[in-house]
């Protein structure tokens, strides 16, 4: 690893770079010196400081240099030594829809029953009557025990409102008893394809917990946010974005209405962050009606194709694999409704793809994956080659022969590094070590050549790029059980979880030309941190903070 800046490198880019810039002689409009400049690129990956007129980048080379282009009206920040980065590209999130869920419950952190019922009662008295309790995030791997919570936990304290709270991953929620009322759930209702209502072993009633499809029998009595409260759920989720370095991310939303929100963010000047939006792959057809091929937008808001689902995820044993669950072996995972009826999804794959457009899958269980790799190699052997970037998201329990499928179809596998050091601490318990073995497995799929984007799954798990990168260089579960890492053997190098964080996340956007590097002619987006990464050992990333965020040349965020 690079530690100290190549002068002859360093000094060989600042002739290069100031020679581009020497015709124009136009002074810049904010200069960062006297730092330590990590650019992303191959050939120079280091430099002292960089100028910026406008959005771009105009030049990046050594202090010395670059002060030459300082002029009346320039302003100067000085690094003091500080490190300096690409701005972080968060290749999937839930973005707007993690902007509400700031604005609701919280129940990420609890770790009983007892706190559990308290939040979710305080919210009670805080909101009208009636209204929803959502969002939530729970994770019952937390509580002690871990068991599933119950509808009877919550339904003394909420006698007035409907409450359907998710687990972090999306994929399971608790429902209270009004909430089963009003979208008329009860013991005999049969779980619908790609789903399941949670009934009490003994009585058969339902105990509140409904898994994927089963979600949207409660979720269509929901009504949607008003325009005011999702404008001020994004305004939430950009200043989290902001603080924690997201100069882009890739939104995976759940409803088309998002992109109304983020154009009038755009429109008053207030969207801090890149958005590259995915909506439903149901909606496939809008696309084709209006002959609109992705990506679409500019710079900052951006159409970028359709996002899809194979099946669940593990925490929830919805994730679909060959064998069964370990410590469950009645399932082996369940496909998502997507998939229904048979059929349907190759066919809107072949819809995308006539089209021209990108698609972004889920796909969690080593089933799931291997199902998706069949169905975009019949697609894409039925086209022909084209520049398509199709994505799986997650690809996260992949056979080793479908990692060779991924590079030879020249696939993104869009993974999520924080995922490995959170579900570490019990994956090995629902599917046992072998699987594990090939589970989020980063070294493997780049030794293949798969080109890796990462991202949070945000609010599935922090959106914090540094939390992120340091799960891929250390692999060390949040319990603290694994200090040389799980299956330390999948581990990636510093630069390979920041190239995945930054210009493969530019690639799997169509954006590596203008983005995800420091380099001329580039957007200004940059990070700022008060530690050298690049230094001392892998454990310390975890403790390094954003100092501050610069996107398209501002500043969004300056601790
Ligand atoms: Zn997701």
């Amino acid at each position: 690893m690079k530690k100290r800046i190549p002068v002859l490198l360093t000094a060989l880019a600042v002739v290069a770079s100031l020679t581009a810039c020497r015709g124009a002689r136009a002074m810049a409009d904010l200069v960062l010196m006297d730092g330590l400049v990590w650019t992303g690129e191959s050939l120079r990956p280091w430099a002292e400081a960089i100028a910026l007129r406008g959005e771009r980048i105009v030049a990046v080379g050594n202090s010395k240099e670059i002060r030459r282009l300082v002029g009346r009206d320039t302003r100067v920040v000085d690094l003091a030594g500080n490190l300096v980065l690409p701005g972080f590209i968060d290749s999937h999130t839930h973005f707007l829809d993690g902007g509400l869920a700031l604005l609701n419950v919280r129940l990420r952190e609890v770790k009983s029953r007892e706190e559990f019922v308290a939040r979710v009662g305080d919210k009670a008295k805080e909101l009208a009557r009636g209204e929803w309790i959502l969002n939530g995030d729970w994770d019952q791997q937390q509580f002690d025990p871990p068991e599933l919570p119950r509808r009877e936990w919550i339904d003394e304290v909420t006698p007035d409102h409907p409450v359907c709270v998710n687990r972090h991953d999306g994929h399971m929620v608790l429902v209270n008893s009004l909430a089963l009322k009003i979208s008329g759930i009860t013991a005999g209702t049969p779980s619908p394809p790609g789903g399941e209502i949670g009934k009490d072993s003994r009585t058969g009633e339902p105990t509140g917990i409904l898994k994927d499809a089963a979600i949207d029998l409660v979720t269509k009595h929901i009504p949607a946010p008003n325009p005011e409260t999702r404008l001020k759920a994004a305004e939430a989720a950009l200043r989290l974005a902001a603080e924690n370095g997201v100069s882009s991310t890739h939104d995976m939303a759940s409803d088309a209405g998002h992109f109304a929100i983020y154009q009038e963010l755009l429109r008053s000047g207030k969207l801090t962050c890149r958005i590259y939006l995915y909506i439903p792959i149901s909606e496939v057809d809008v696309y084709s009606r209006l002959s609109l091929k992705t990506p679409f937008g500019n710079d900052y808001l951006k159409i970028g194709g359709l996002k899809g689902f194979v099946d669940g995820s593990l925490g929830s044993a919805t994730a679909l694999f060959f064998e069964p669950y370990s410590d469950n072996p009645q399932t082996s995972g369940l496909f998502h409704s997507d998939m229904f009826p048979p059929g349907v999804m190759e066919q809107r794959l072949q819809a995308a793809e006539a089209a021209g457009l990108q698609v972004a899958v889920h796909a969690i269980g080593d089933r799931a994956n291997a199902v998706l790799l069949d169905l975009y190699e019949k697609t894409i052997t039925r086209n022909g080659p084209r520049d398509r970037r199709w994505r799986v998201e997650h690809a996260q329990h992949v056979r080793s022969q479908d990692m060779e499928r991924l590079a030879r179809l020249g696939v993104i596998a869009s993974v999520q590094p924080y995922h490995a050091i959170d579900d570490g601490r019990w994956a090995e318990r629902k599917i046992g070590p072998d699987r594990c073995r090939t589970t989020y497995a980063f070294r493997s799929l780049l030794d293949q050549g798969v080109k890796l984007a990462a991202g949070s799954d945000w609010t599935v798990a922090p959106l914090d790029p540094l939390a992120g990168i340091y799960a891929a260089v250390t692999r060390r579960t949040t319990d603290g059980k694994n200090p040389q890492g799980w299956y330390p053997e999948q581990k990636i190098s510093l630069e390979e979880a920041l190239r995945a964080y930054t210009t493969n996340g530019a690639f799997a956007e169509f954006a590596e030309a203008t983005k995800g590097k420091i380099k001329e002619g580039f957007l200004a987006d940059l990070v700022v941190l008060d530690q050298n990464i690049f230094e001392g050992p892998p454990e310390k990333i975890i403790e390094a903070r954003v100092r501050t965020t610069i996107v398209g040349g501002r500043i969004v965020f300056d601790l």
